[in-house]
């Protein structure tokens, strides 16, 4: 019908803010105003046919609703008190998969303008400790108001560039858990796809961009503690996905890929087949790559 989505536009991703609120309260709320809500989805198509004001749940990640492309949330009452974020789901797919528990220490190492750090926040219950970098001193601004707007209180945010970080001192010995999310070309980006610039695939910026995120990835895995890392890009190039992370292996071998989300449908590409991708036909999102790399166990803790 002429009301339902084409496989190339992406619904309005909504994510429960559980710092200051919870997931039955904010459909109550958008039923009260009139949206209709139309249970959890049970398949991708589902996503297509949200016209108007209904929603869903989504079907692979809890506290996400779903909205038709159209809505708009930003003049909302829940955007404004930080009830709601509006993010794309794919770039939810990193805090969630990390889950660090309440009480943890950990790091994000790229976290400008943090919305991904606020989602941590929310999974470590504002428990623990959050240390945020980021080299780029007004989008740490706008970081700050975000924070505050939801409700983010375990953090610690520092203009830092996240190479110069010392693994070593005694601030992050307790960090198990960092989540880098680095600078990348931005090509999983729809707005960015649709554009006929060549400038997305320059190959000397590609270059660039891949050596600097192997070395963030080569620098956090210093940390001596460290248990869990996600890396993730909104980019759709194997440079700065499969082989930033095969590369990384290969130098790291203490650590390995987790098998994550079994029922997702878009995979890293042959062999990283345990990390994910997204994209707006296969996951009604932008275009997204991540990978969960853990510590291996020391061979008198492998069980026989
Ligand atoms: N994780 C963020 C979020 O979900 O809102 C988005 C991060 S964005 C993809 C990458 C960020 O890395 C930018 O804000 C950029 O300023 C920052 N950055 C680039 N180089 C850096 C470095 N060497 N150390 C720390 N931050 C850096």
């Amino acid at each position: 019908s002429s009301q339902q989505n084409q496989n190339n536009t992406i619904p309005r991703y909504v994510r429960v803010n559980t710092l200051k609120t919870n997931l039955e309260d904010v459909i109550d709320y958008l039923k009260r105003e009139g949206f209709s809500y139309q249970g959890k989805a049970s398949r991708l198509e589902d996503l297509d046919r949200l016209s108007g004001k209904m929603f869903l749940c989504d079907l692979h990640l809890k506290d996400l609703l779903v909205f038709c492309g159209k809505t708009d949330f930003h003049e909302h009452f829940l955007y404004k008190a930080g009830h709601i974020i509006l993010q794309d789901k794919a770039s939810c797919l990193p805090a969630f998969l990390l889950n660090p528990p309440p009480g943890s220490h950990v790091i994000d190492a790229c976290a400008a303008p943090g919305n991904k750090t606020s989602h941590l926040a929310a999974t470590m219950n504002n428990k623990g400790k959050l240390f945020a970098f980021d080299l780029d001193a007004k989008r740490l601004s706008t970081m700050s108001t975000l924070l505050l707007r939801a409700g983010v209180t375990c953090h610690q945010l520092a203009n830092q560039d996240f190479l110069t970080v010392d693994p070593q001192s005694s601030e992050y010995k307790e960090v198990k858990y960092i989540l880098l999310d680095p600078s990348c070309s931005g090509s999983g980006m729809v707005c960015l796809q649709d554009e006929s610039s060549g400038a997305p695939s320059d190959p000397e910026r590609l270059q660039a961009l891949a050596a600097f995120q192997l070395r963030c990835l080569n620098h956090a895995l210093q940390f001596p503690r460290l248990e869990q890392l996600v890396y993730s890009t909104c980019s759709i190039h194997a440079q700065e996905n499969e082989d930033v992370v095969t590369f990384c292996l290969q130098q790291n071998p203490e650590f390995r890929l987790v098998h994550l989300l079994p029922e997702w449908p878009e995979r890293g590409h042959e062999p990283l087949t345990h990390c994910l991708r997204a994209s707006t036909v296969m996951t009604r999102t932008h275009g997204f790559f991540v990978a969960l790399l853990e510590r291996r166990p020391l061979p008198s803790e492998e069980i026989f």
